[in-house]
This record gives C-alpha cells, structure tokens and sequence, in this order.
C-alpha cells in the first residue's frame, strides 16, 4: 500500500512499464549464467554508424562545439531535414523550411511532445493495432485516451477508410498515429491508401481539430516492392496538420546518438519548441553535427543494409517453414517478422507466457505481442547476423514440435 508520500501524480496513472523490460532482465540473466540464448528481441540495427559522423564529431570537437544549441535544433540539421522531407513530398506546397523542423531527443520525444503540446484531458488519440507499443502511453501521459482501432491480417494491417470513418464520426479525436513500415508488423501503406484515408479526414466534419502524426522512422527500410510514401504526399491537402516524425535511428543505425525530427506547421512547431525550450532544451550538439554529415551521404551508402536486411528476411522466413501452424505475416519494410502463435499456446496462455516458454526452453528471447496491443503474435527482429536468425528458426521450431 502506497504511503500518502509515495502517491504518484494522477498522470501516472495506467501508464505501463515497458513490457520487454522483464524478458529482457531475464536473458541477462541467463547469459550471466553462461547459457547461450539466441536474442531476437532486437529494435535497432546491428550495421555500425557511418565514418562520416565519426568524422564530423572529431571536426566538432576541434571546433569546440560544445555550447548549448538552439531548442530547436542547429541551422544546418533543420535545413538537412527540411530538404530531405520536401524530397520525400515533392507534391506538398509551399516546401518546407528549416524554420518547420525541430529536432528533438528521438523520434519518441518528438510523439510525445506532440501530444503534449495537442491533446486536452479525454480527447481521443486514434490508434491503430498492431500498434508501437509507447503510443498507448504516451497518450496517457499527455491526458488523452487512447481509441485503438482493429486492422486485420488479411488487410495486411491497414488501417482502412470505413474503420477510419467510424472511429471519427463518434468525435473527441484529436490525433491520429499512422507508422508506415510499421513497428511491429512490418506492413506498410501504398500511396492510394494513404489517399484514402486523407479524403476520410477531410471530408469527416468531427475531423475538423484531429492532427495527423506519421511516424516514418523505417522510411528507408522497404523490403518488398512497395515504395515508401510519406503520407503528407500522399495527401498535401492536409500539410496544415500533418505532423512527419523521422530520425537517424533506424535509416542510419544511430539509435544511441538520440536524433528524430519533427516538420510541421508554423502552428504546430511553435507549440514543440515552447514545450522543448522549457524541457530538455537544445539537443546533443554532437550529434546533430554527425546527422548534418550522415544525411549529406547518398541512398547508394545505404543499399546494401537495406539489401542484407531483405536476405535476413528471407532466411528467418525460410527458417521457419517447418512449423507449419505458424501465421507468418512477411514484412514488406521494417526488420521485424509478425508471427502469429496462438496455435501453439497453453490453455490460458497468452503471448507473454508463450515468449516466457520460448525463452525458458528453447533458449530464444523474442518479443511479446501483447504489448503491441496483440495477444496471439510475437516479434522477432531480424536485425541480427545470420547465424543467429537460422540458429533462432530452428530452436523455434524444434520447441514448437
Ligand atoms: N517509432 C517507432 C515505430 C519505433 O519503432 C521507434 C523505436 O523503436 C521510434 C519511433 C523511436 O525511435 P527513436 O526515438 O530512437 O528515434
């Protein structure tokens, strides 16, 4: 029982620990056991960073680049990502400035100060399921309430018009989440569905104050023959309320150096950078002068991850073959494979128990569905060496026989 002291603020209230946390806890503790436990759990990439960054870190340094940056970011990353985005919505007018971009601690402090910055106490942040598992709680903490709208399978997890159009007639929506390729299932949206689902919001009248945030952090990562599509291109209509999230993270494996962006109206930008200034401020000087230098490479720089990730796919997918009631969703972006277990679990069991199994006894740490608002699937990352992906399949699926 919690003391009168110890009564956290009501914010906190519902707001879940991260699910992983604890599977986590216990592969290290297997392996300081010396047990050998093949990690798929995997939410980064494995390649290293680009000498490029390296480089500009050392030129920094010399520099003594050292202060305090701007709070939204220095001249030259906001001019970087503003290029880099109007590349990626060549239909949207008037192209974006460096004045539109803040940079932020990640693309995740970017969602969460949006929704800050957005959402009043009970209105709603639409969610649609198989969802990044933060969304939910970021939602929470801002004071809104999470609406989780269903996708399905054989849709291949797009979240569709009709759905859409429900869930906005009811009112109270007051952001969207959109992420495309998506975290967990990989799945990714094609340009007319993207049109679709604008022309939804535009011609729904309760829509009238929702927000729209894309989350593009796997933007470059697309494994199969569907071209990433940002969904502000795909609906330029909507620029006055389109928040697009992306960062260094994923497209240039630099999660540790904490850089994500948003771009975004003069309405919507003004608001993250009040909230930033008086939060964390400006950002890492460093490492935003190692994203100037990284995003000044050409794509050709980074075809061969996005190539190598593809392969990894392909054997993870063929790895699995032999367990034959698995529900194999094959991820079109992303570097994670949506695997559908029910057929597999205890009575009473969910896909947490059911990971705990795989852990415990085939000696594979994969990521639970549950969080991710799935309770029949898991993840695994196939953001690993190769040795580890086959090694991975066949203790799956020999546990699973
Ligand atoms: N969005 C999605 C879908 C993610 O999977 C992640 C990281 O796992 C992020 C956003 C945040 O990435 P970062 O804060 O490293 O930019």
């Amino acid at each position: 029982m919690a003391t009168e002291l110890q009564r956290l603020a009501h914010r906190m209230d519902g707001v879940s620990e991260s699910a992983t946390l604890r599977l986590n806890a216990l592969v290290q503790q297997m392996r300081a056991q010396g047990i050998d436990v093949v990690n798929l759990t995997a939410g980064e990439p494995d390649f290293g960073v680009q000498e490029a960054a390296n480089e500009a870190v050392r030129k920094a340094l010399a520099e003594k680049k050292s202060k305090y940056t701007p709070a939204a970011g220095i001249p030259a990353l906001r001019q970087a990502v503003a290029s880099k985005t109007n590349a990626q919505q060549p239909g949207v007018k008037p192209i974006w400035a460096a004045a539109d971009v803040v940079i932020s601690n990640g693309g995740k402090q970017v969602i969460y100060n949006t929704l800050q910055a957005l959402v009043d106490p009970g209105e709603k942040v639409l969610i649609p399921a198989p969802y990044w598992l933060s969304y939910p709680e970021m939602a929470k903490l801002a004071g809104g309430v999470p609406k989780i709208l269903s996708t399905r399978f054989e849709d291949g997890y797009r979240l569709t018009p009709e759905e859409l159009r429900r869930a906005l007639v009811e009112g109270g929506a007051r952001a969207l989440i959109l992420n495309s390729p998506s975290n967990p299932t990989g799945a990714m949206y094609r340009r007319e569905d993207l049109a679709a689902l604008g022309k939804v919001i535009l011609e729904t009248p309760e829509a009238a104050r929702l927000v729209i945030i894309s989350d593009e952090i796997y933007d470059r990562i697309t494994l199969a023959d569907i071209p990433f599509t940002s969904f502000l291109d795909a609906c330029p209509a909507l620029r006055n309320r389109v928040v697009t999230v992306n960062g260094m993270s994923k497209s240039h494996a630099m999660t540790g150096w904490r850089i994500g962006w948003s771009v975004a109206a003069p309405w919507i930008t003004q608001a993250l950078i009040t909230l930033q200034g008086q939060s964390t401020s400006g950002i890492n000087a460093l490492a935003q002068e190692a994203s100037v230098a990284s995003l000044a490479l050409s794509e050709a720089v980074f075809q061969p991850q996005v190539e190598s990730y593809g392969k990894r796919r392909d054997l993870l997918i063929q790895g699995l073959q032999g367990a034959a009631r698995l529900k194999i969703f094959e991820p079109q972006g992303a570097f994670y494979l949506w695997l559908g277990v029910g057929a597999y679990f205890n009575s009473g069991e969910d896909s947490m128990g059911f990971s705990e199994r795989v852990l415990q006894e085939a000696k594979v740490a994969v990521v639970p569905g549950t969080p991710f608002g799935a309770p029949d699937f898991i993840r695994l990352s196939f953001a690993t060496d190769e040795r580890s992906l086959t090694e991975g399949a066949r203790r799956i699926v020999e546990f699973l026989a």
